[in-house]
């Protein structure tokens, strides 16, 4: 998405440790006129597939998914972030690696809101080493319901978890896909 690459080129900063900072429209501050463009890309992208679900994670994920799923009319399900491995039978659960804290962390979403019926789209703000995505299909796995594919605003392709998706057969979808970054300079995959 051409506009999303000049947002990242005009507002985002490159940090120490491969993390790009784009926080005026996307991780703090909302830019809810763009996010609704983005919605309206992942609605043309996804447009013929019957996706009944959009399943995301907190908190970064969310507005990029109701965005989506303002355009394509589904209910947005979102994976909580839990510290501790207390969890009850009532909720599938995944352990995920965080690459922007360093430590592991469960996501759980409730059993009631994916059923084995559902066609399910994942939306997430950032893809890195694909750790996210991956506790995210496990759950869908788990409740034995479908993953149509997988879309990210961002994805950090010179990390290569979305190649490692691709090639074990996933959609993976990314909006932008940056293939260099340093302070000096981003460069996106063509
Ligand atoms: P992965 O699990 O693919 O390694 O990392 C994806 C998750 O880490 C996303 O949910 C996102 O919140 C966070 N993340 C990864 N890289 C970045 C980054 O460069 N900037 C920001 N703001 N978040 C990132």
């Amino acid at each position: 998405m051409e506009a999303l690459e000049q947002k990242i080129l005009d507002e985002g900063t490159v940090l120490s440790g491969n993390i790009l900072k784009v926080g005026s429209f996307l991780n703090q501050q909302l830019d809810v006129g763009f996010l609704l463009k983005m919605g309206e890309e992942i609605g043309r992208i996804y447009k013929g597939d019957e996706i009944t679900k959009i399943l995301t994670i907190e908190a970064s994920g969310i507005a990029v998914a109701v965005a989506a799923a303002a355009v394509m009319g589904n209910k947005v399900v979102f994976a909580k972030k839990n510290k501790t491995s207390n969890v009850s039978g009532e909720v599938y659960s995944a352990k995920v690696h965080s690459f922007t804290h360093g430590t592991d962390y469960l996501i759980t979403v409730p059993k009631e809101y994916i059923k084995k019926s559902d066609k399910v789209l994942i939306i997430d703000d950032f893809l890195a080493n694909g750790n996210a995505l991956i506790g995210l299909i496990d759950i869908i796995n788990q409740a034995g319901a479908e993953v149509v594919g997988c879309t990210c605003a961002i994805e950090k392709g010179f990390q290569g978890g979305g190649d490692k998706l691709r090639k074990k057969g996933y959609r993976i979808e990314s909006l932008a896909v940056i293939e260099k970054m340093s302070a000096e300079g981003i460069e996106f995959r063509r």
